[in-house]
């Protein structure tokens, strides 16, 4: 079984957090925040929109800095988002039916920019 990171909002299947080497892991209560996807800032806002139609409460922090996307623009932007873990499954599903495809396209189209 999973065991969520407080400080990362993250499910981890290790001991020890990999990220931020916490280890004080708990086992997931159903209101914990759990990080479900790290996207850019323009299907982060699709995302949400579709979890608040479905009824799942969504939070975000940005990847990088505020001050950093001001500067380059919000498009650079990268967000990660957090769904309860009792609503973690549903929203899987909804990610993974409306954005996978959409992601990947978007990923493989920016790594080809000749800029
Ligand atoms: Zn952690």
């Amino acid at each position: 079984m999973s065991l969520y990171c407080e400080n990362c909002m993250k499910l981890v299947d290790t001991a020890i957090c990999p990220r931020c080497r916490n280890r004080k892991l708990r086992a997931p209560q159903p209101g914990d925040f759990c990080q479900i996807a790290e996207v850019p800032y323009i299907q982060a806002e699709m995302l949400k929109e579709l979890y608040a139609d479905n009824g799942i409460p969504c939070t975000e922090r940005s990847v990088l800095g505020a001050g950093l996307v001001a500067e380059l623009g919000v498009n650079v932007g990268r967000v990660r988002l957090y769904v309860p873990f009792d609503r973690l499954a549903p929203a899987k599903e909804l990610y993974d039916a409306y954005f996978c495809g959409a992601a990947d396209a978007a990923e493989r189209e920016y790594d080809s920019d000749p800029e």
